[in-house]
């Protein structure tokens, strides 16, 4: 396989996304580069590989231009337009519109750590987000990458921080130190089985399975907050234990759908008939039992007492309170979901829940302020009384003892 690596020129790095889910709690995020080293055969990148065999495919990983300057250009506009919004807001709500936020990276069909990056280009993208006191929430298949970068992260940081303060002495490098240890990257760990050989099948250019999970265990004892995510869920069953992420120590795990159309895309890629044995069983056809095998895995993941869902205690701080309810009636309308029957389609789960979140997503800040000051959450199609009352006690009265069952 030959390694194309070129560059293009952007405006900008940052996102904002429209929506807010259970998974991703953040308002911001941004991509490096396009493309990706990794050959796992579910995922898009590789669906439109040009055909070739080992030798003569070739890969192209597109990077964006100048990235640290534009990354530094768009924080200090964000920073500015929550300074903003935080001066508008109302009184209880001053207080979640701290200027720190969780910043996405890498999701978009790509590895933020892909080894066949810049080696200094994550350096200084993770060491910027911190300076401008945000935090990175980093998704990726190449988690030991980040433990070689520990030391010189805190070091770059610390430096960043110094340079940027009035008074350049050792009182601030100091403080720069400090700052890069309390905003660690938080870090998602993305696998698609724990099961090794299998791994190696399916996603052959990406570190072993073994290896993501001892690489967790490694970033937890220095500090990071690290969680796994299953996607897809191939891996149940036979091909993934939840007991391989409560013993790698994993602060919390995710997974997502298994799509009954990744079967012909496997088959197609595979040229074979029909999958193998173990995959079959796993990939399931319809979405009913695909929810099923969701169900299923929840409740090994209890079982283990692994956490489903970032708690809130993580991200409250970085979201505004509109933003924190919106992810926290998405997380309660998906327990609810995993933990209903699936044969009673009507008591399914509460989608109020579901709207709710989707509602409070596309809210502006401005009307969810206003609404709350002449409690008029109810004049929102869809909203109940519950739901209100909900929302009130939580902005109003930092109650969110309605949450709590969720994870
Ligand atoms: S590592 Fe991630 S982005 Fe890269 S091919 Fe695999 S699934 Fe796709």
């Amino acid at each position: 396989m030959k390694l194309l690596v070129t560059q293009r020129s952007v405006s900008t790095l940052l996102e904002k996304h429209r929506l807010l889910d259970a998974w991703f709690p953040f308002r911001y995020s941004l991509n490096t580069h396009s493309g990706c080293l990794g050959s796992c055969l579910y995922c898009p990148v590789n669906f439109r590989q040009p055909a070739g065999d080992g030798a003569t495919l070739v890969k192209e990983i597109s990077l964006k231009k100048n990235i640290a300057s534009l990354l530094q250009h768009d924080l200090h506009v964000l920073s500015k337009q929550l300074q903003r919004l935080k001066e508008q807001s109302l009184k209880p709500l001053k207080a979640a519109y701290s200027m720190h936020r969780l910043i996405g990276i890498g999701g978009g069909y790509n590895d933020f750590l892909d080894p066949s990056l810049p080696e200094n280009m994550p350096l200084e993208v993770l060491a910027t987000i911190i300076k401008n006191t945000h935090r990175p929430f980093i998704l990726t298949k190449w988690p030991r990458r980040l433990l070689a970068y520990h030391a010189s992260l805190l070091a770059l940081t610390a430096k960043l921080h110094k340079e940027n303060t009035h008074h350049n002495n050792t009182h601030n490098l100091k403080q720069g130190y400090t700052k890069a240890e309390q905003r660690l990257p938080l870090v998602l760990v993305s696998f698609s089985t724990t099961n090794n050989k299998l791994s190696k099948q399916i996603e052959a250019t990406t570190p072993s399975s073994d290896d993501r999970l001892s690489a967790i265990a490694a970033l937890r004892e220095k500090g990071y907050t690290v969680a796994a995510i299953l996607s897809p869920l191939l891996g149940m069953a036979a091909t993934t234990s939840a007991k391989d992420f409560a013993d790698a120590g994993c602060d919390f795990v995710l997974f997502a759908g298994m799509h009954g159309s990744l079967k012909p895309a496997l088959l197609e890629i595979l040229q074979l008939p029909k999958l193998p044995d173990h995959l079959n069983a796993a990939l399931p056809d319809s979405k009913q039992l695909s929810l099923k095998a969701m169900q299923l895995f929840y409740a090994e993941l209890q079982s283990q007492k692994l956490r489903i869902f970032m708690p809130r205690s993580i991200f409250q701080s970085m979201l505004s309170m509109k933003d924190s309810l919106a992810v926290l009636f998405a997380q309660l309308y998906y327990k609810n979901l995993y933990t209903q029957d699936p044969r009673q389609n009507k008591n399914l789960a509460d989608s109020a829940f579901r709207l709710a979140a989707y509602r409070l997503s596309l809210m502006s800040e401005l009307e969810f302020a206003s609404r709350l000051e002449r409690h008029s959450f109810q004049e929102i199609k869809g909203f109940s009384s519950k739901i209100s009352r909900i929302i009130e006690l939580a902005a109003l009265q930092a109650d969110f003892s309605p949450f709590d069952k969720v994870s």
